[in-house]
């Protein structure tokens, strides 16, 4: 298994990263005004609404004068960035867009993130109101030499981020509109859009599309490194709907990506390290079934080969995934369901009130400790799953949340039972820390995915079955707990790669640790690396969109 050097660095760097930064950023403010920029907070549009039109933001402006935020650091080119007067970008946006200063309750709520491993570190927070916001951001950052970093639905967690260590966040938050096409054959979506808004709008419509399946992470974040969802086994991976993007390049330009452009597939697939999305029009369709079922089937651990050797048998090597049906599978420690971590079985057909015996019955038969159905519609479905909004995955709890991905083909009951064992102890020994740990294993349906041709888009794994991930929670608590879980985690996807007899790792970028390789995240094919590379230089030679899994 390939691995690069770099490592995260520990969440205690992290926050002392942090905190210098935020003392950085007020070392050249005057200290007879600290407390009063502390709390700074451009918010025009509150302003606004007082109708106080440009008198306010002139008002702003004149606050701010005199207390400029001086990076002592170098930037991530390694030239000296020196003294920044954020006012003159605010006399550049739009009335409703926002600049956040370390200090204030917008900051502090925009730089917190879903996993506190290795973040990136910003001395500001722009939340741009428009498009030529974005535009106006990137083009003073430029000027400024300062880095920055799109944010999101803050899921993001690979370790590459906390190479961020100043410059700005550009969140995309108030880019959120959604506007379905009067021939109802696509829908605009705006680069801040949450997966949950663009299901409950097409829906309302009767429409609906591919979006990942959590409620709380973009819609833009998991399509960029392709996108699984729900409805991937009809009609391919999120970002195969793309039909066009509006995209802030580099140098601040802005330009419509579509496919007579090259880059349109290097955004399905690799689309962090090309620009930032402000919009994208994306395929929609009529909702085919509204009703959905559930049975969950939680076995005790001593049936890992059984429940695996029949996945394989049913679905992987001697049949393939119903399109109608995705199965995911969790372990997880629950004591008051068994002394060592179960297996809980979900699986999920559409257009039924209960899922078919066909499906359910050979599981049943091998004796779980409880089958459960359920039934209700497609917008059920994370909850059933466990990450609709009010669940734990869509809170930030302070947690490291550190993946181990693999793609695999189907299951190795030996390899399945390895790693359990391990699991096991790793969350049931009595001064364990990963006691909250989860084991995944995604079986969607993968018709739509596969009926793209392979070389399609830069989403390398089409022909793979399974998306697999320990799912390592910790409460951080220095660099050895960071380092056993990094320890751990990669054991486990060794014991996994090795008994999948694949001769590389595949790895789905939008889970990555971040100690993979690009030849992980992007497709080991040299032909991919060329033309990423190729894509790369011309578009972002200076390695500005690079803190979320370079491909360079
Ligand atoms: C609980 C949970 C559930 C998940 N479920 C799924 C799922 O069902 N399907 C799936 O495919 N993935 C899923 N993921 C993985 C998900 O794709 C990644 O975590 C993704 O990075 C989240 O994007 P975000 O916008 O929420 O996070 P952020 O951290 O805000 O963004 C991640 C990165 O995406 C880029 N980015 C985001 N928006 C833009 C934009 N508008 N323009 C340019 N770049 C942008 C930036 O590089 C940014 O660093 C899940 C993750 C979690 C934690």
């Amino acid at each position: 298994m390939e691995q690069n050097a770099r490592r995260a660095s520990s969440p205690s760097i992290a926050k002392v990263r942090l905190n210098a930064a935020i003392r950085r950023s007020f070392y050249g403010v005057k200290p007879s005004s600290v407390d009063s920029f502390r709390f700074l907070r451009c918010t025009y549009s509150s302003m606004y609404q007082l109708k106080q039109g440009l008198a306010a933001l002139l008002a702003c402006a004149a606050f701010a004068t005199g207390r400029e935020i001086s990076f002592s650091d170098l930037d991530a080119r390694g030239s000296s960035s020196g003294t920044v007067d954020f006012t003159q970008l605010a006399s550049k946006l739009s009335p409703s867009a926002h600049i956040y200063l370390p200090g204030s309750d917008g900051f502090n709520s925009l730089v917190a993130r879903w996993s506190n491993l290795s973040m990136p570190v910003a001395n500001v927070v722009v939340v741009p109101g428009t498009e030529n916001d974005v535009v106006q951001t990137v083009k003073f950052a430029n000027a400024k030499y300062l880095p920055f970093l799109t944010v999101n639905g803050v899921h993001g967690s690979i370790t590459t981020l906390g190479q961020m260590t100043h410059g700005i966040e550009i969140s995309m938050k108030q880019l959120n509109s959604i506007k379905i096409a009067q021939d109802g054959q696509t829908v605009t979506i705006g680069g801040g859009v949450m997966s949950k808004n663009v299901t409950d709008t097409l829906w309302a419509a009767g429409k609906q599309t591919v979006t990942g399946t959590c409620e709380c992470v973009s819609y833009l974040g998991p399509a960029l490194g392709g996108g699984h969802g729900w409805l991937q086994g009809h009609h391919g991976l999120v970002s195969d709907q793309f039909v066009s993007l509006r995209v802030v390049k580099a140098d601040g330009s802005l330009a419509t990506v579509d496919k007579s452009s090259d880059v349109f597939w290097a955004m399905k697939g690799a689309g962090h390290n090309f620009g930032i999305v402000t919009s994208v029009v994306s395929k929609i369709y009529d909702i085919q079934h509204r009703n959905y079922a559930l049975q969950t089937i939680i076995f005790s651990g001593d049936k890992v080969e059984s429940v695996y050797e029949l996945a394989n048998k049913l679905w992987l090597t001697e049949g393939t995934i119903p399109e109608d049906l995705n199965n995911w599978s969790y372990w997880f420690f629950d004591p008051t369901l068994d002394t060592k971590p179960v297996i809980a079985m979900y699986l999920i057909q559409e257009g039924v009130d209960v899922v078919d015996a066909a499906y359910t019955k050979p599981f049943n038969d091998l004796g779980p400790i409880v089958t459960t159905p359920t039934s209700g519609t497609y917008l059920d479905l994370a909850k059933w799953t466990g990450i609709s909004l009010s669940d734990t995955p869509c809170q930030k709890t302070g947690n490291a949340n550190p993946r181990f991905p693999i793609y695999l083909k189907s299951y190795n009951p030996t390899a399945q039972r390895k790693v359990y064992d391990l699991f096991a102890q790793a969350t049931t020994n009595a001064s364990t820390p990963f006691s909250g740990a989860l084991f995944m294993f995604e079986g969607y349906s993968t018709q739509g995915v596969r009926a793209i041709s392979d070389d399609a888009t830069a989403f390398a794994y089409r022909s793979d079955n399974l998306l697999v991930a320990p799912l390592l929670t910790y409460t951080p608590n220095g660099k050895a707990l960071e380092d056993q879980a990094f320890k751990l985690g990669n054991q486990m996807r060794q014991i996994l790669y090795e008994g999948s007899g694949q001769t590389s790792l595949n790895t789905y970028v939008n889970y990555a640790y971040g100690d993979e390789t690009p030849k992980a995240w992007y497709g080991a094919d040299k032909w991919r690396q060329d033309r990423l590379l190729s894509l790369k230089k011309n578009y972002d030679p200076k390695g500005k969109f690079s803190f979320y899994a370079p491909i360079a």
